[in-house]
């Protein structure tokens, strides 16, 4: 997903290279898309929970243009020191998602830019690919050391993260 870290104007919501086509191409292959995302902005008196919202609406209209949408977002707005479970690598929030849109673990996949998106889905069988933002990529290695986890797919946009799920069926 496209970094929102500490993002608090929707106006200034950037699509990241090739998310929309990727997202129409998992689309057209009839899968569901949802977007699990760590805001600790929130608790922190950053922005609101409005402005969360206003901002996944955003991102769905930029979507649109690309016959891509997102079908469900899911936040937590915790900071890490709050040890709460919905943070990822926290696995509450896609534990809900799978309940309300009764998602198969084992035949689904998650696309990620951190460690600890290759780390939730790890926890819960699913098909882990990253996507580390460029200028995040030494800061990734180092997390995915530290936490000892390794995704299935490493690749460089979200495009061919978008293939890797395909392929693997
Ligand atoms: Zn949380």
């Amino acid at each position: 997903m496209p970094d929102l870290h500490y993002l608090a104007d929707p106006a200034a919501t950037e699509l990241s290279m090739g998310v929309g086509d990727g997202l129409r191409l998992l689309r057209q292959h009839e899968y569901l898309v949802v977007c699990v995302t760590n805001q600790s902005g929130v608790e922190r008196g950053l922005f609101s929970e409005a402005t969360v919202h206003q901002i996944h609406r955003q991102l769905n209209e930029r979507l649109r243009r690309y016959g891509a949408s997102i079908d469900a977002f899911y936040h937590c707005p915790h900071t890490p020191e709050q040890g709460c479970e919905c943070r990822k690598p926290g696995t509450a929030l896609f534990l809900q998602a799978a309940e309300d849109w009764a998602v198969d673990f084992p035949t689904s996949a998650i696309i990620g830019d951190r460690s600890a998106d290759v780390e939730a889905g790890t926890k819960l069988g699913l098909f882990t690919v990253l996507v580390p933002e460029v200028a995040h990529d030494d800061l990734v290695n180092q997390e995915l050391a530290e936490r000892h986890v390794r995704p299935d797919a490493r690749v460089s946009t979200f495009g061919a993260a978008a293939a890797a799920v395909l392929r693997r069926g």
